[in-house]
């Protein structure tokens, strides 16, 4: 044990050891702690500043705070271009290592799904019917990551099945794609209650599985749906209108951000905007919208 963990008292260490073992359930395993002078440990060994630092060492390897400005649910998204200001960036957990080969990422998969269980992590499972994990190919070169499940997908456990769903298949079909082609995720896998947006701390501990499903599906191209995916795949808020028409770089994927279908069911003036944001990820893909009939 080491001369820090020594100096705190047994209840701080358990709780410590506790939340450790929570992050490494999430698939969070590298925890950093800032140098501290062997005098300084001394001299506070019986204070309990001490434990509060360490508290604040480990809070730097969990997903802090997101921004406590509401924004739009699922099926309530009003302001996606809103300016919103820069927050505090938060850590994400380290890519996983070695390519999963195409034929395992199924299995993959899977044992994320089996990680996931009857998940009681954050408090959206009070409300939940079902746990929407994803749908379509674990070796989708396109995956679509949206905010989280509305009425419809908690119902059926699948994302995108609603009204929304329905325009992004058709946003899909418009690519020369079929559903199965992509995978489809969001954000946090059970439905916020009335469709709220998540809230950040349940955003940040969900969107752990959600960059392990990346890290297996490897898609070449990530399109962000919504201001809350961008910001939790970005790792920080940002106006959406400066995140759109651009390709960014997350856990060695292109990354385009564009509206959530949802918002351009109540503001279909801006579908023009999401097809421009389509074709960039498109050209990255090498795709060519097929011929209208
Ligand atoms: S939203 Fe995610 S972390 Fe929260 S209970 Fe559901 S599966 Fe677990």
């Amino acid at each position: 044990m080491s001369e820090l963990a020594r100096a705190l008292d047994p209840a701080t260490r358990e709780a410590l050891a506790q939340r450790i073992r929570f992050y490494r359930d999430l698939g969070l395993t590298e925890f950093y702690r800032r140098p501290v002078e062997a005098s300084l440990i001394e001299a506070e060994a019986a204070s309990s500043s001490e434990a509060q630092q360490v508290a604040d060492e480990c809070d730097q390897a969990e997903s802090v705070s997101a921004p406590s400005q509401p924004e739009s649910a699922e099926h309530q998204i009003h302001a996606e271009d809103e300016t919103i200001s820069t927050r505090k960036s938060f850590p994400q957990p380290p890519q996983i290592g070695a390519a999963v080969a195409p034929g395992e990422r199924a299995a993959a998969l899977q044992l994320i799904r089996d990680d996931i269980g009857d998940c009681v992590r954050c408090a959206l499972h009070k409300g939940r019917n079902k746990i929407v994990f994803a749908d379509g190919s674990p070796a989708a070169r396109l995956m679509f990551v949206g905010e989280g499940p509305g009425a419809d997908e908690d119902a059926q456990g699948l994302p995108f099945v609603g009204r929304a769903g329905q325009l992004l298949n058709n946003m899909i079909s418009a690519m020369g794609l079929k559903r199965g082609e992509v995978y489809i995720a969001n954000v946090v896998k059970c439905r916020p209650p009335g469709n709220r947006t998540p809230e950040p701390e349940e955003a940040n501990i969900c969107s752990q599985f959600l960059f392990r499903q990346i890290d297996v599906v490897r898609p070449q191209v990530l399109v962000a749906l919504g201001a809350t995916a961008a910001t939790y795949l970005l790792g920080a808020r940002q106006p959406l209108a400066g995140l759109r028409g651009r390709v960014h770089s997350v856990r060695g994927c292109q990354l385009i951000v564009t509206y959530h279908p949802a918002y351009l069911l109540r503001d279909p003036r801006q579908k023009k905007e999401a097809w421009a944001d389509l074709q960039i990820a498109m050209a990255e893909l090498g795709l060519k919208a097929p011929a209208r009939a």
